[in-house]
């Protein structure tokens, strides 16, 4: 049996009144999502742990089949694995946005989604002028990572750049405020902006009317976990095929083959068909494969509906058509079909409720779900799981 989870991250929404009241999962067209729910089961799945944050990190660690309470110890560190930055048991990972401020707010989270070619400049320059606190590391484009020698910075409270955009900054650095560690942190934070804002990079930005990359925002940080791996917890050689930093991450701790498809931006552009046609080639290898697609996510964060609906089109006829296709003319299988959280496009953040998954397996179990969104999922034989109990719902249902 071969396995395929699909993962369009930030895919589930709410009614939209632009869409007389559908969500853009209503509306988008999805014959193939909607056969997995139509020929399998479905159900609805509580990624995000009671009392926890709705970010990508926990909610799909949860359905990569790990507690989050259990295992879960910030963002910054499983970013860092997939950037091979070795973490010693003293060092503290942070996610490094580039951001840009314009007086005093969180002007932009993305910092115009700047190219990675011109963040490595960036970095680079960093890593010159402020070497005293710390490494910094390139990532891609906005998403980068900065690495503390203390321990204690793993208990600071830090506020993800995108739940604040358009709030003045002062009111979002790190806390406690009176902590020496803190005070140090926000410092470094402060004398970036004065540093980056004079940048060639952000000159050339500027000229061109580019938002600029001028400051840095630390937040998700933690030490490094300690999981068991994938193979050892569920038996099975895994894969996962992403674009983002943290996914790929999730899966170095997990022991998963991350599979580099060239066109994979994280973005509107990434290569879905590149996306099938790898996964394909890894199951050669492996007995399950984790797809994940960060585009509806952000055309939540930019409450870009048209995106939104486009980018669930594509997942659906790109990824899930080509897998439909070419997969039962080899093996027997399993696919399943979920959005990690909710990116509700009025919202423009994550949210926590339970989102909607449908599975299928060859010979497996059928309920009469007959479509694939927010609400058909509601009748699904499956009911309500935490999140962490899919991976094995999906392995023997
Ligand atoms: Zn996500």
């Amino acid at each position: 049996m071969k396995y395929v989870v699909v993962i369009g991250d930030g895919m589930a929404d709410y009614p939209q009144e632009e869409l007389e009241g559908k969500t853009p999962l209503q509306k988008a067209e999805t014959p193939n999502m909607d056969r997995i729910a139509r020929k399998g089961a479905c159900g609805l799945l509580k990624t995000v742990p009671e009392g926890m944050e709705a970010g990508s990190d926990v909610a799909n660690l949860s359905i990569m089949g790990y507690d989050p309470h259990e295992y879960y110890t910030g963002r910054g560190p499983l970013e860092a694995a997939s950037m091979g930055a070795e973490l010693s048991r003293e060092e503290v990972a942070f996610r490094c946005n580039l951001i840009n401020t314009e007086e005093g707010l969180l002007s932009d989270f993305n910092a115009g989604h700047i190219s990675t070619a011109e963040a490595s400049e960036i970095i680079e320059y960093l890593n010159q002028s402020f070497h005293q606190y710390g490494k910094f590391y390139l990532g891609t484009s906005y998403r980068h990572l900065f690495v503390s020698p203390k321990k204690e910075a793993a208990d600071l409270q830090s506020i993800p750049p995108h739940d604040v955009v358009g709030e003045p900054l002062s009111q979002h650095l790190l806390k406690p405020e009176d902590d020496k560690l803190a005070r140090e942190l926000n410092q470094l934070m402060d004398q970036s902006h004065a540093k980056l804002e004079n940048h060639p990079v952000n000159q050339k930005r500027s000229r061109e009317g580019q938002k600029t990359a001028n400051m840095i925002w630390l937040w998700g940080q933690g030490l490094k976990p300690q999981m068991p791996s994938f193979k050892e917890k569920y038996g099975l050689k895994g894969a996962t095929i992403t674009g983002v930093d943290l996914i790929k991450g999730l899966g170095v701790y997990l022991g998963l083959t991350n599979i580099k498809v060239p066109g994979a931006t994280g973005y509107y552009d990434t290569d879905y068909c590149g996306k099938a046609n790898y996964a394909l080639d890894a199951l050669e290898e492996h007995d399950l494969v984790f797809i994940h697609v960060e585009a509806p996510d952000e055309a939540g964060h930019a409450g870009d509906l048209e995106e939104k609906i486009r980018a669930i089109e594509r997942i659906d006829k790109r990824i899930l058509g080509k897998l439909w296709k070419e997969l039962p003319q080899h093996h027997d299988f399993a696919m399943a079909i979920l959005p990690d959280h909710f990116t509700p496009l009025s919202v423009q953040t994550h949210t926590p409720e339970p989102v909607p998954y449908a599975m299928f397996k060859s010979g497996g179990l059928k309920d009469e779900v007959d479509s694939y969104h927010e609400f058909s999922v509601e009748k699904g034989s499956q009911g309500l799981l935490e999140g962490y109990l899919f991976l094995k719902n999906f392995l023997e249902y």
